[in-house]
């Protein structure tokens, strides 16, 4: 039973953690703290090197899921140790989806092909799309707006039903 709670905690973890990524893209990496996130919206050609001044994110999100398994582990509140779990798996999915699958940092694969990955591809793309720190939209990554399942001639079919 306890496992049970200890599982769901993980799973509520990981999808709050959207809404948190989601909230701080839009109001402090577009807010802010603009001048650590700027590198990210340059075009590639612009950069010089491997790391962007962005990734200085990574650490700012392993402060608070390293203090979950810090106070998890040595104090009666368990639960926090699988909150810090939770937000660890939210990481690396983030990772794996935002730097390794949508920018191609690593060549670690390259085709996801289903309805769902486009969707998070368009997406994010429409993110990049602005490379300003205002008028950006689609701030979070796997929960993604349903007009983004449309395929390009079904977006562009719906946006002429509007304009009538
Ligand atoms: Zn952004
Ligand atoms: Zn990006």
């Amino acid at each position: 039973m306890i496992a049970l709670i200890y599982i769901s905690i993980v799973i509520a973890t990981v999808v709050a953690m959207e809404f948190v990524a989601w909230f701080a893209h839009k109001y402090l990496m577009h807010g802010i703290l603009w001048s650590w996130h700027e590198d990210h919206h340059k075009p590639h050609y612009d950069k010089e090197g491997f790391w962007e001044k962005n990734d200085l994110f990574f650490l700012v999100f392993a402060i608070p899921s390293a203090t979950c398994y810090i106070v998890g582990l040595n104090s009666p509140y368990v639960f926090l140790l699988f909150v810090g779990i939770g937000i660890s798996i939210y990481g690396l999915i983030y990772f794996l989806i935002h730097d390794v699958y949508i920018h191609r940092r690593f060549k670690w694969f390259r085709q996801l092909d289903n309805k769902y990955s486009r969707a998070i591809l368009r997406a994010h793309g429409t993110h990049h799309a602005v490379t300003t720190k205002d008028d950006c939209e689609s701030f979070g990554l796997l929960a993604v707006d349903a007009k983004y399942y449309l395929s390009r001639k079904e977006m562009k079919a719906g946006e002429q039903d509007t304009s009538k």
